[in-house]
Formats: structure tokens, C-alpha cells, sequence
């Protein structure tokens, strides 16, 4: 990678520990790493230095990690990654919902932490080049026609229902984001009661039917358990 394609990652985090395990994973993968310590310096980081990617941990001495991410969402569009000790899913959804892409629940493994980079890095790459939005979607073996409202498999054409159609659309769109039960759940009904989130796992079991090889181990969709689903990019 030369000096300028490298792609620049703000790391926030107040653990020592774990802010140089993560710098230095990244600095050996060709990575350039700025650190914060604070929420207070990831806004003003975020603000001066503009990086492609944000890892942030949601327990910060000062700001909660929520807060940030709704600061720096007012602004910018750029990819955030959640560390996260904490094992509550409420922690993880309320970051999902105020804008970040991805999360890591500590302890992760290099291997985890790359991979995730790697994707959101791709991702955010092909919403640069797609400001026109893209008509079709390709995904592995799954072709989706927003324009016709229409999707197919291996070429063979998938009959939807208007809210499975939705669902679909919905997770292609955001093809390698999770997404919680409650975005899901605003972007199809308007509401997140808890009988939506009931009906939303009624709609995931039909469409899963119709759009994996093998519905019992999707590869397409996949459940984040107590979060939600993401659509993996294959
Ligand atoms: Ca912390």
C-alpha cells in the first residue's frame, strides 16, 4: 500500500491494553493508526482528521461511546466499529441505532478485528463509487432488481411477498451492516412494538425459505442473537 491509498483508522479507547493491541494490529497490517483516548478527543480527531474508519469503545471516562457516535453521525457518514466490553445487547443495539456500522464484543481476536476492518472498509468504498444508487444488486448467487421490485436466485425468480420483498431490499442495501430489530422493524412498519419484532422473526423464517440453499445453516442472512441480522457480503 503507498503512503496515500493507506487507509487512515481513529482507534478510541482508554484501555491501554487494548488500545495497543488494536494500533498495533492495525500499524503491522498496513494500516495508519491515530489514537484517542476520550470522547471528547475522538469528536475533535474525527472533525480534523477525517479518517475512513472509527473503532470505538462505548465505555470512555468521559462521553458515553453512544454520544459520540450521534455526534460524529451529525456530520459524517464514516464507517464506525463499536469495542464493547459490555455483554448487555442493549449497549451494542443503542450504538446500532445511533448510527455504527459493526461491533466487536472484547475479548476478539486479531483475526476478528481485521475481518471486520477489511469489510466495512469495502463497504464504505462501494457506497463512495454507487452516489447514484445502484438499480440492481448482486450478491453471490442473489440478484435483486429495485427498479422492477423484483429478486431471483441462481436465476430463478423468488416469489416475495411485498414485506418479504422489503426485507430483503432493506438488508441488500446495507449488505455487510447489522441491523437491529429496531431499525428493521422503523424502516418496515413505522413502529418497534415488541409483537413487530415477533412478526419480523415470522417474515426472516419465510424469507430464508425462499432465498437460502439450505435454511437451516443461512448463509446469506445471518442472525445476531438478542440484535438483529446482516446480510454477508459473499
Ligand atoms: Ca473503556
Amino acid at each position: 500500500m503507498s503512503e496515500a491509498t493507506r487507509p487512515h483508522i481513529l482507534v478510541v479507547e482508554d484501555d491501554p491494553a487494548v488500545r495497543n493491541l488494536v494500533t498495533t494490529a492495525l500499524g503491522l497490517h498496513g494500516y495508519d493508526v491515530e489514537k484517542a483516548e476520550t470522547g471528547e478527543l475522538a469528536i475533535m480527531e474525527a472533525a480534523s482528521r477525517n479518517p475512513d474508519l472509527i473503532m470505538l469503545d462505548l465505555g470512555l471516562p468521559d462521553i458515553d461511546g453512544v454520544e459520540v457516535i450521534a455526534k460524529i453521525r451529525s456530520w459524517s457518514a464514516v464507517p464506525i466499529i463499536v469495542i464493547s466490553a459490555r455483554i448487555e445487547d442493549s449497549d451494542k443495539i443503542g450504538a446500532l441505532d445511533a448510527g455504527a456500522d459493526d461491533y466487536l464484543t472484547k475479548p476478539f481476536s486479531v483475526e476478528e478485528l481485521l475481518a471486520r476492518v477489511r469489510a466495512s472498509l469495502r463497504r464504505s468504498g462501494m457506497a463512495g463509487t454507487d452516489a447514484v444508487e445502484a438499480s440492481t444488486f448482486d450478491n453471490g448467487p442473489l440478484h435483486i432488481d429495485f427498479a422492477a421490485g423484483c429478486a431471483s436466485v441462481a436465476g430463478r425468480e423468488l416469489q416475495l411477498t411485498p414485506t418479504e420483498y422489503k426485507l430483503l431490499a432493506l438488508l441488500a442495501k446495507n449488505v455487510g451492516k447489522v441491523l437491529t430489530h429496531t431499525f428493521i422493524t422503523h424502516e418496515i412498519w413505522g413502529t418497534s412494538w415488541d409483537s413487530d419484532i415477533a412478526s419480523l422473526r415470522v417474515f426472516m423464517r419465510t424469507l430464508r425459505k425462499k432465498v437460502e440453499a439450505d435454511p437451516a445453516h443461512p448463509q446469506l442472512i445471518q442472525t445476531h442473537v438478542g440484535v438483529g441480522y446482516r446480510m454477508q457480503r459473499l
